[in-house]
């Protein structure tokens, strides 16, 4: 499933190519995806229009006019691809964004959990999609650690728990978890509310730097790299203990465990977690 590391990367580059340009067409070839396209509204939104701006909101991209926004979420297996408007299409491509010259951008998603929506101007903080997001982990405004810390002040319940809710804050998958707490040094299963603002600030700066890196080593979206299991690259680089379970901690060489945290699988290490 993509993640915030990735759709950051896709909007980046998205915005790179979109930023300015006129959309000379938009067309779906079927009526829903995980939910009904609201196909007229995105044409009046899109057609014609110079995009403003592209941005990023928790795991959806928005790509803005003046009329509004298109809202794209990648769900399990989405992509949004560039491509040759010559070149073939691909099997489950639902929806084609056509730019000047021989550009267009495409939406492939072959599970069909991906969204496309209608954002209006006055609805980007409001959406029902986008309304209930926690803070954005990379926004430089926001002080993480402070605010992790206060959100947690009444919740027991396990801090990678905790981390997950993207009510709390957006972005923190399973893989960022595991090692940002990994990088703290900081037990998975605590309460939260037992942690110290110390504690969550040291977490709040890992947390940055595993996206960050994340991000850096990501950039490949628009091109559709994908390795030889269909993942993007940056999955194959920089991971402590997800995914380690067996192999020895790149700290203190004692073996990585994995046990399993509402209903997910964390990986840790029973000595620098302590
Ligand atoms: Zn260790």
């Amino acid at each position: 499933m993509p993640e915030l590391p990735e759709v950051e990367s896709l909007v980046r580059g998205v915005r790179d190519a979109l930023k300015g340009k006129r959309i000379a067409n938009v067309s779906f070839l079927r009526p829903d995806i995980r939910e009904v396209i609201p196909a007229e509204r995105l044409k009046e939104i899109l057609s014609g229009q110079k995009v403003t701006d592209v941005s990023r909101r928790g795991k959806y991209m928005l790509i803005h006019t003046k009329e509004g926004a298109l809202g794209v979420h990648l769900g399990m297996s989405g992509r949004f691809v560039a491509s040759d408007k010559s070149a073939c299409l691909v099997p489950h491509t639902h929806a084609l964004f056509d730019l000047e010259k021989n550009l267009q951008f495409r939406f492939i998603d072959p599970r069909r959990f991906g969204r496309l929506f209608s954002v209006e101007k006055n609805e980007t903080s409001t959406h029902p999609f986008l309304a209930k997001l926690g803070v954005e982990p990379l926004e430089d405004e926001i002080d993480l650690g402070d605010h992790l810390f206060d959100a947690s002040r009444s919740r027991s319940q396990a801090v990678k728990v905790f981390l997950m809710d993207s009510e709390v804050v957006v972005g923190v998958g399973n893989i960022y978890a595991s090692e940002s707490l990994w990088r703290a040094k900081i037990n998975p299963q605590i309460p939260s509310k037992n942690l110290k603002l110390s504690q969550f600030r040291k977490l709040a700066l890992h947390i940055k730097a595993v996206l960050s890196d994340a991000i850096d080593a990501g950039g490949t979206t628009l091109r559709d790299y994908r390795d030889k299991d269909g993942k993007p690259g940056y999955f194959q680089t920089n991971l402590a203990v997800y995914g380690k379970e067996s192999m020895p901690c790149p700290r203190c060489r004692t073996t990585v465990r994995r046990m399993i945290q509402a209903a997910r699988s964390t990986f840790f290490c029973s000595v620098c977690q302590k």
